[in-house]
């Protein structure tokens, strides 16, 4: 934000107005946080449920300018992974920008039982604050449960809070996690009948006038239209047919198949919300980030700006078509042209040159499982009820009572502590006792419990996975693991959450100031990005990162 120092630190260098040595001692005043060296913003796109195959798959029907300028320009790590467990939005964020896991960030899941309350917690909820930009509670959020700092706090600090921080997606989580703490701004889209982009009083207590003016115009009405493949359906001959059993498609329209009406649809689709679930949702973060970039003046100056960007559309259509759906390769390639309108307006309103983009996902996705079955791939669904049936009559049996379980979510079985010390048991022959009986149940493959997560040091397989997510103070008491390519899902659509290769296997490219050109089949780990980002900033590491930087991938 300094920029006049800087305009006159280049004015007496390109101008006779000082002695050499003057313009030397400038330099050298400046330059702790004025420098050339470093680019003038980070942007870091996330996108939500991108597999790693989407950039092979649909690579000869994207343009230059997008996904494959990133691949052409900068470096390619085709190997990156996500090393915890469970793969979801809001710990895939916080583990982007902090550079470390659930097990040290704490957010565990996008909603988890508070052991503590006893009652379900939303990673970015926060009743503390208060919405702007709505009357809807939608704005209720904060980052403080993420309990580590991202490498955009790191920067806020190096630069005595001169770098701005703005975080931008469709989801609250996906824009408030990855801005941290301390960020100037995170915004999100409220659909409903409003269609805005809001905040919460955790950031500000009114709106800029540029969201206002944003607000106002036409944008989000712009896109309820119709949504047709960008281009011919025949040509699309990467993904499967576009009428088949393994799509849920939206309300009000019979078959899951082109062309959609989007603003017919959008009656019975909770208005704004339905375009989310479209390519237009990841238009309309475009427009919304180049709206901020210019009224913020990101980029402007030589102290590093950082803007987190995370397209959520991908993951709402993925939930409801599958993996290999038309409707995901059309969200694709016009992710794709999104991409190339961002990089071209940072060319020019930045520079070419002079600013640094990484590209990764919060998770990828699992292939409709009864596709993959039907071409005789094992997979399958969870059968929850008949599970729930045979728990509950093994801990009446052998406890006299169900209440010795207070929660089960996201595969963890919660004790009720007081009850388990009632009953004069041991808290960890609990845990084994039913380990041992949720073993021997249909498409469970392996249980372990938090006793063995707390005392064993596990370096490979999911059993590291699994310790890389688990947080003492907010996991439960047994995890369980189900069956590759096994669901507790729809039987339509594509989830994530497991430690297999189709959830964990996601992009990470770098491109443009101080990244090589080159690509890697290196294994490479989420939490790498984080640090690799503050080692090209030259900035602290984010204080609970645990990856370490991408040393191959800086100029
Ligand atoms: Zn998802």
């Amino acid at each position: 934000m300094k920029k006049m120092s800087f305009l006159i630190v280049v004015l007496c260098m390109f101008s006779a107005c000082g002695a050499q040595n003057t313009t030397t001692d400038i330099k050298k005043k400046t330059s702790v946080l004025v420098s050339n060296d470093r680019p003038k913003l980070v942007v870091g796109i996330v996108v939500d449920q991108m597999r790693y195959d989407y950039l092979t798959r649909f690579e000869s029907k994207f343009g230059d300018g997008g996904f494959n300028r990133m691949i052409n320009e900068g470096f390619n790590c085709k190997n990156n992974h996500f090393n915890y467990v469970p793969t979801y939005t809001g710990p895939g964020h916080a583990s982007v920008y902090t550079g470390t896991t659930p097990k040290t960030h704490g957010i565990i899941g996008n909603n988890w039982y508070d052991k503590e309350t006893k009652e379900s917690v939303y990673c970015a909820g926060d009743q503390s604050v208060s919405s702007v930009g709505t009357e809807d509670d939608a704005g209720e959020m904060s980052p403080r449960r993420m309990q580590t700092t991202s490498f955009a706090d790191e920067n806020r600090l190096f630069t005595q809070m001169q770098g701005k921080t703005i975080g931008i997606s469709l989801k609250d989580r996906g824009a408030i996690l990855p801005a941290g703490h301390t960020a100037n701004a995170a915004y999100w889209f409220h659909g409903r009948g409003e269609g805005a982009w809001i905040t919460s009083s955790f950031y500000m207590n009114d709106l800029p006038q540029w969201v206002k003016d944003f607000n106002a115009s036409d944008n989000a009405a712009s896109y309820l239209k119709e949504w047709n493949t960008l281009y011919d359906i025949s040509t699309y001959t990467e993904s499967g047919v576009d009428e088949n059993t393994f799509e849920g498609g939206f309300k009000g329209k019979e078959k899951a198949t082109f062309p959609y009406d989007l603003k017919a649809l959008s009656k019975d689709n909770r208005g704004y919300d339905l375009l989310k679930a479209t390519p237009y949702g990841n238009s309309l973060t475009t427009d919304f980030a180049m709206a901020a970039i210019e009224a913020e003046n990101l980029g402007q100056d030589q102290i590093t700006d950082v803007l987190a960007v995370s397209y959520s559309a991908t993951d709402y259509v993925g939930h409801n078509f599958g993996v290999n759906s038309k409707e995901v390769q059309d969200t694709y390639l016009r992710l794709d042209k999104d991409l190339e309108r961002l990089f071209q307006y940072l060319d020019t309103n930045v520079g070419k040159g002079e600013y640094t983009v990484f590209l990764t996902a919060d998770h990828g996705a699992v292939d409709v499982p009864s596709y993959l079955a039907s071409v005789k791939v094992p997979a399958g669904y969870v059968d929850r009820t008949d599970r729930k049936e045979r728990f509950n009559s093994f801990l009446n049996t052998t406890y006299g009572t169900e209440d010795i379980v207070e929660h089960i979510s996201n595969g963890q079985i919660f004790l009720n502590r007081d009850k388990v010390q009632a009953l004069g048991l041991k808290l960890s022959d609990v845990q084994d006792a039913i380990a041992m009986e949720y073993l021997s149940y249909k498409n469970i493959s392996k249980v372990y419990t938090a006793t063995t997560m707390s005392t064993t040091s596990f370096s490979i397989g999911v059993e590291n996975l699994l310790q890389n997510g688990f947080n003492q103070k907010r996991s439960g008491d047994v995890i369980l693991v189900n069956d590759t390519s096994f669901i507790s899902y729809n039987k339509t659509g594509s989830t994530h959450g497991s430690g297999l290769n189709y959830d964990t296997h996601v992009p990470l490219l770098f491109f443009g100031k101080g990244i090589k050109h080159g690509e890697t089949f290196d294994k490479t780990v989420i939490p790498d990005i984080a640090p690799t980002i503050s080692a090209l900033l030259g900035i602290s590491f984010p204080n609970g990162a645990t990856g370490q930087p991408l040393g191959f991938v800086i100029d």
